[in-house]
């Protein structure tokens, strides 16, 4: 197994032609990734409008068992680990990154480029220890946007670290973000760095640029500690967070949650819709793996499903006010 970054120096590629390249490579001789990759070639999108920005929905049967998947403590103790080296498939080659993180194909691709980066040990998804890497992987992976599923916030394997990458000009956000931060709220400005309050968004959005990893850092983790503060009783503050590299800075994109699932996942009949909004949907790209839900999904659905899974708004003014104090 070869070090991303030394692949990058040999070859003189950029990390993108590499990681594409091992998409391809993985298709040609693991027959459920090529099926499946082969699959997203026929997923069927629609896109809503609203003010000012769209939401995307995707009906891709494939995503099913992520999206289901039973995260409480006995559904996972019950199941082998599907990240642990000694339980992935044998077909499925890894790039190292660093000496604690290895670069998987990810076989149930939402993205036509799609990764897993996986811990090399069994340790729990957590955030703070690990934002670190978030941002380092972001400068390796530049031209990807790698993102983090909490624990109870669509990660299907919360017992076991992650983050997952796809070509960023995928996800919506990145170019709404460009397009409304000047509409947005700002929380902090200095000349290299800006954090960004989006309240017009659907979704409760804190969004951060900076050049700098140690500003990103310590920005990160005042909202963390404001954040934790107001979720006591739970491991880790409910959260998913975006993180892009490019042209020398850092963008990324904060969602404090308050809900796991909506209604709609539980309802029966006519209400259900199967959805488990993680941060490709926070991302702007509505993930449905059923056709039913695909075709009757409407723009109100949206605001409802965003409204319930995200915090609401007098926490999220609260939160803003905090942050806002804390970093001036
Ligand atoms: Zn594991």
């Amino acid at each position: 197994m070869a070090q991303l970054l030394d692949i990058i120096k040999e070859t003189n590629q950029s990390a993108a032609q590499i990681l594409r390249e091992f998409v391809e490579a993985e298709k040609l001789t693991w027959p459920l990734a090529a099926a499946n990759f082969k699959g997203l070639e026929k997923v069927k999108e629609r896109s809503f409008h609203f003010n000012g920005f769209d939401i995307r929905a995707q009906f891709n049967p494939e995503r099913m068992l992520s999206s289901v998947s039973n995260v409480d403590k006995k559904s996972i103790a019950a199941r082998k680990c599907f990240l642990c080296n000694e339980n992935r498939p044998a077909e499925q080659d890894a790039i190292e990154f660093g000496d604690q993180f290895l670069i998987l194909v990810n076989p149930f691709p939402i993205f036509k480029y799609h990764f897993t980066v996986s811990s090399n040990k069994h340790v729990d998804q957590r955030f703070t220890p690990n934002v670190r890497y978030l941002l380092e992987l972001a400068v390796a992976m530049e031209g990807f946007t790698v993102f983090y599923n909490g624990p109870e916030c669509g990660a299907s394997a919360p017992d076991h670290l992650h983050f997952q990458a796809g070509e960023s000009d995928f996800l919506p956000v990145n170019e709404d973000f460009d397009r409304l931060k000047s509409t947005a709220r700002i929380l902090y400005s200095r000349a290299e760095t800006q954090v960004w309050a989006f309240d017009h968004f659907l979704r409760k959005m804190i969004s951060i640029e900076t050049n700098s990893m140690e500003e990103a850092l310590r920005i990160i983790g005042v909202y963390y500690l404001h954040f934790q503060a107001m979720q006591v009783e739970k491991v880790e503050p409910m959260m998913n967070a975006l993180c892009t590299f490019s042209e020398g800075k850092w963008i990324i994109h904060l969602f404090p949650r308050k809900a796991h699932r909506p209604t709609q996942f539980f309802a029966k009949g006519a209400e259900h819709i199967l959805i488990s909004p993680g941060s490709v949907d926070f991302g702007g790209v509505f993930i449905l793996p059923r056709q039913e839900d695909f075709d009757k999904l409407t723009s109100e659905n949206i605001v409802d499903i965003l409204t319930q899974v995200c915090v609401d708004e007098d926490t999220f003014q609260e939160l803003n006010e905090k942050i806002k104090q804390d970093l001036n």
